[in-house]
């Protein structure tokens, strides 16, 4: 079976932006499963992955505009440090949650770090990035109709619930 809209398909994934490795299916545990039609994965690896099938190989590199987005100018934030859970730890560069108004959390990466504030980047870390892929597929199926309603895989590598 070829990958196609409403198939659920697993793979093996190894991430790369500019040489270095940013997420791999063996940081996570195992193969990602997803449901292919519903923006479970970014479009352009979701395009590279149509035809395939199981034991397929391939590298693709994707720009950002099938990926995270450019990097849009006007999302740097200077925020007191008492908004941070971990202020001490904080370093540039590093990925952290911000808790924002709505009670909710954001993903923010740190650019600096002063005695009171922190300066940080509401960008997507990827944002702007040109990721570069190898991926291995390792099963496709078709779809059942509980994960065609939830708009998502279901079992191992996909949601649990
Ligand atoms: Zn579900």
């Amino acid at each position: 079976m070829n990958v196609a809209e409403n198939t659920v398909v697993s793979f093996n994934y190894r991430t790369t932006a500019d040489g270095a490795e940013v997420d791999s299916s063996t940081q996570r545990g195992g193969p990602l499963t997803v449901l292919v039609g519903h923006g479970g994965i970014i479009p352009g690896l979701e395009k590279a992955l149509l035809g395939r099938a199981a034991g397929d190989r391939f590298e693709v590199s994707i720009p950002p505009a099938e990926a995270y987005g450019e990097r849009r100018p006007g999302l740097a934030q200077r925020v007191p440090k008492k908004y941070f859970r971990n202020p001490a730890q904080l370093r540039p560069g590093m990925m952290t949650a911000l808790q924002n108004r709505d009670g909710g959390r954001q993903m923010v990466v740190v650019t600096k770090v002063g005695s009171s504030v922190v300066d940080v980047d509401l960008n997507h870390p990827f944002a702007g990035r040109t990721l570069d892929f190898e991926i291995e597929v390792t099963d496709v199926r078709e779809a059942t109709p509980e994960e065609r309603a939830h708009g998502h895989a279901h079992g191992p590598g996909g949601h649990e619930h």
